[in-house]
């Protein structure tokens, strides 16, 4: 294979495509728009950089929700098993967390992305920075592509034989991913589901009071409810509303009922170990001169922002009722008002729809050029499954492309 292959985008989703292409022997040019690539797999890597999950397949494809049966064919071709194979593969060792999250040793994406960068390099891969494809995509005869760039020497048009987009979602958009895409492959003949954040925080409506005593403050060990979703967990309080891991895991349910009713209420047990029962009897035990705060403190330890949240929600009849505060505390509903935006959340949903591509993730409207990672219709929740399938996905794709070039 001698053909000459475009990569757009250099995250995990681009940059195993190059490696899977270029293993093959092609040669590949990957062209971002940043000062240096993978910025958004850095960023993951801040927080400890989680990048697949050990769980059984079965239970693992599951996450992918509704795009399970696309995404499952390329998790078989390369899934949680393989990836840390590779990994290893770069001299990194991988390690399970006690939930069962994998990582790589250290922690951190900078060691494994400056050995893999280093190894694509050794096999031909040839970069191109601060190279903005603004949406033009033309053909230039004998099969060929002509793509536009913006550059710092300024446009630069170049020719492919095959193309693969791996542009990102629309989170997060100074690390490079800022979905400019949609509207420039919709005029192409894609159908692309509109971008919407995913493993977001919500706006909740505070009060003042509350907004200013407990901005920036961690709910500990509650268990969240939202339909049949149920989850213990934690999460933070923020000046607009809530965020955190508990609050991404509920976020793509909390978001479809935003859309669809205007709101949703997510309800707490703030008292998780406790039955309702038993915080009922204590609560109902004689409060004498003590403050309500001071009661709910010593007869059933709860105080600080759980307090708070309770003072938040329960008006003060409920609240001087022992059984219908025991039951507040079993089951408080939180009101959220609207995700927040897009550009800070973790991930997106939305992308190219599954119908314009075929099964190795070429578009159908558009022979030679193929789509990869974040920027396609599907979303998971946190845990190692957006990165993973990141990289099956661009596996995938690069392995459509050599047969495509092949053929
Ligand atoms: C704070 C944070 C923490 C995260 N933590 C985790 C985690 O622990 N585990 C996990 O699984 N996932 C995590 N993620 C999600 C994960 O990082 C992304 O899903 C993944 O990086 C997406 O890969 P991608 O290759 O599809 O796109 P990206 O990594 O977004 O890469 C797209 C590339 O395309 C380039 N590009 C875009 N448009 C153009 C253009 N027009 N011209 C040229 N170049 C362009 C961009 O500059 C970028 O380099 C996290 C995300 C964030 C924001």
């Amino acid at each position: 294979m001698q053909n000459s292959v475009v990569v757009i985008g250099g995250g995990p989703a681009g940059l195993m495509a190059a490696e899977v292409i270029s293993l093959r022997g092609g040669r590949v040019d990957v062209y971002d728009s940043m000062p240096s690539l993978g910025r958004k797999f850095l960023m993951a890597g801040k927080s400890g950089l989680n990048i697949t999950h050990s769980e059984p397949f079965e239970k693992f494809v599951a996450r992918y929700g509704k795009r399970r049966t696309q995404i499952e064919p390329m998790l078989k071709q390369f899934g949680p098993e393989e990836l840390c194979q590779w990994v290893q593969g770069l001299g990194i060792e991988t390690f399970v967390g006690t939930s069962g999250r994998v990582f790589p040793v250290g922690m951190r994406a900078s060691p494994l992305l400056r050995a893999w960068l280093r190894r694509l390099r050794d096999s031909g891969v040839i970069f191109h920075l601060r190279h903005k494809w603004t949406g033009q995509i033309d053909s230039g005869g004998n099969n060929s592509i002509l793509l536009r760039f913006e550059s710092p020497d300024g446009e630069k048009i170049v020719q492919a034989d095959a193309v693969l987009l791996a542009l990102g979602g629309g989170s997060w958009s100074r690390l490079g991913s800022d979905g400019a895409w949609v509207p420039w492959l919709e005029k192409r003949g894609a159908q692309v589901e509109p971008l919407k954040p995913s493993n977001c925080g919500f706006d909740v409506d505070w009060s003042p009071h509350f907004r200013e005593r407990f901005d920036g403050y961690p709910i500990k060990s509650v268990v969240l409810s939202f339909g049949s979703f149920r989850q213990q967990g934690e999460f933070i309080v923020t000046k607009e509303g809530v965020e955190g891991s508990l609050i991404y895991a509920a976020s793509a349910l909390l978001r479809d009922e935003i859309d669809s009713r205007g709101q949703a209420a997510l309800a707490l047990d703030l008292s998780p170990a406790r039955s309702h029962e038993w915080l009922a009897e204590r609560l109902s035990k004689p409060r004498g001169s003590r403050t309500m705060s001071s009661h709910l403190e010593k007869t059933v330890g709860i105080k600080g922002v759980k307090a708070g949240l309770l003072h938040e929600f329960v008006s003060k009849e409920d609240f001087a009722s022992a059984d219908k505060l025991a039951f507040f505390i079993k089951n408080l509903p939180v009101p959220l008002i609207r995700t927040r935006p897009i550009d800070e959340a973790i991930s997106s949903a939305g992308g190219v729809k599954f119908e314009s591509l075929d099964e190795h993730l070429m578009l159908r409207s558009m022979p030679g050029v193929f789509c990869a990672g974040e920027m396609l219709d599907w979303e998971a929740p946190t845990g190692g499954y957006l990165l993973t399938a990141c990289f099956a996905s661009g596996f995938v794709a690069g392995q459509g492309i050599v047969q495509w070039l092949d053929a």
